[in-house]
């Protein structure tokens, strides 16, 4: 692939970039946003690396926050407070799977050889215009490879993760992994079993937000062994594409639609108290309502309360098609049509003041919903009194 002669690069990052290189040091920018432009796609971060220390670029900008030191990495924030990665070159002195402890004062190749795979292994230095492509990840790309740098198989002990960001990668940009890459990731699944809850879930959910295919990656979690060791709940069936690609691409609802029990993958991975329980809202929910007649859908809103959004795009994903009920759940929200207690134009208060106590203020609250629910013309402080009055 014929490299370009020159990416736009934003303003800021040629300012950091510029107080660098001014001070003597070498500064380059590297990593996915490179990729993406090779490629011609909306860009993420443009990431920095250079051969100044962290102190060093500690000390040349005003504002700076420690991101992660260890690693060599300080965020600069710019004018408007968006903060930019700026990375020392680093090299990997030891590694268990897991993490590294790293080594600074290395040359720009050095810091290249040690990022995973070709295409993420490119450099652009935006004030010369030069590229530094050592392992051709630009040719990669436009053959549509995800190929490891160095040796897969070490690549993969080094650090497990990797092998969930080839198939996020692989399923991203359509790329098929290189057969050598491939065979190494599968031979070395067994080692995401050491990987934190953590880091495979925002693996799982980056990819689930990025795929092209949702369902592409969903088979190569399953074909490479991911699945197998975290995600053993996973459907083998593919989710009709057009409504994913339709539809806002939600980690929590994809768990659902693409996995047998979604609250215990949740769980596993440690997502948050919300994410589970959004999940374990729409588990507890009838899918739908008994039919789509407006009191059934009333009902239904009623039962399934705040996951009733989630529920009809649920539908849709695992369908295809819109919930035959979701024009009518518009139409009584429209309408302002009570579904709830808090709806009802009598409170609690008012069956107090009647005389009513304990549980059954509570009942009569229910009893009165229900009727509401068949005709929302009820739905009157003096109607609703009389109703109660005449029960006694
Ligand atoms: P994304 O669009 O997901 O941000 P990215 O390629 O920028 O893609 P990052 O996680 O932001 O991914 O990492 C930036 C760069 O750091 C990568 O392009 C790669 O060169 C390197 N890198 C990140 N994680 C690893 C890893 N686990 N092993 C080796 N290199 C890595
Ligand atoms: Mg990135």
């Amino acid at each position: 692939m014929l490299l370009p002669a020159s990416v736009p690069v934003p303003q800021a990052v040629l300012d950091i970039i510029g107080t660098l290189t001014k001070s003597g040091h070498e500064a380059w920018c590297v990593g996915g946003a490179l990729r993406d432009a090779l490629l011609d796609q909306p860009q993420s971060d443009f990431d920095v690396a250079t051969s100044a220390t962290p102190d060093q670029v500690r000390r040349l900008f005003s504002r700076t926050v420690a991101v992660g030191e260890k690693y060599g990495t300080i965020g600069v924030l710019d004018r408007e407070r968006v903060l930019h990665e700026v990375t020392t070159f680093r090299q990997d002195v030891t590694t268990d799977g897991r993490r590294a402890v790293v080594a600074f004062g290395v040359s720009l190749e050095e810091d290249l050889a040690r990022r995973d795979f070709t295409i993420n292994a490119l450099a652009y230095q935006p004030i010369t215009h030069e590229w530094r492509d050592p392992f051709s990840g630009a040719d990669d790309l436009a053959r549509g490879t995800l190929r490891a740098v160095g040796r897969p198989e070490a690549r993969f002990r080094e650090d497990y993760l990797r092998i969930l960001r080839a198939v996020r990668f692989a399923a991203r940009y359509a790329l098929t992994i290189d057969p050598h890459t491939w065979t190494a990731a599968v031979e070395s699944a067994a080692g995401l079993a050491e990987l934190s809850a953590e880091r495979v879930r925002d693996e799982w959910f980056k990819g689930l937000r990025t795929a092209g295919t949702v369902s592409v990656l969903a088979e190569l979690w399953r074909d490479v062994g991911a699945a197998h060791i975290w995600l053993p709940e996973l459907r083998s069936e593919r989710l009709p594409e057009p409504a994913l690609s339709a539809l806002p691409r939600d980690p929590v609802l994809l768990s659902v639609a693409l996995t047998t029990d979604p609250v215990a993958v949740l769980r596993r991975l440690k997502a948050s108290n919300a994410e589970i329980g959004r999940a374990a809202a729409m588990m507890a929910a009838p899918a739908g309502p008994a039919s789509s007649g407006v009191s059934d859908v009333r009902r239904w809103l009623s039962v399934s309360g705040g996951a009733a959004d989630d529920l009809l795009q649920q539908h849709e994903l695992a369908r295809g098609t819109a919930a035959p009920w979701a024009r009518v759940v518009n139409e009584i929200r429209e309408r302002g049509e009570a579904v709830t207690r808090g709806q009802l134009a009598v409170t609690g208060r008012d069956l107090l003041a009647l005389g009513l106590s304990g549980p059954a203020v509570g009942e009569t609250l229910d009893r009165l919903l229900e009727r509401v629910m068949e005709d929302p013309a009820l739905n009157q402080r003096e109607r609703l009194l009389e109703i109660v009055a005449l029960k006694g």
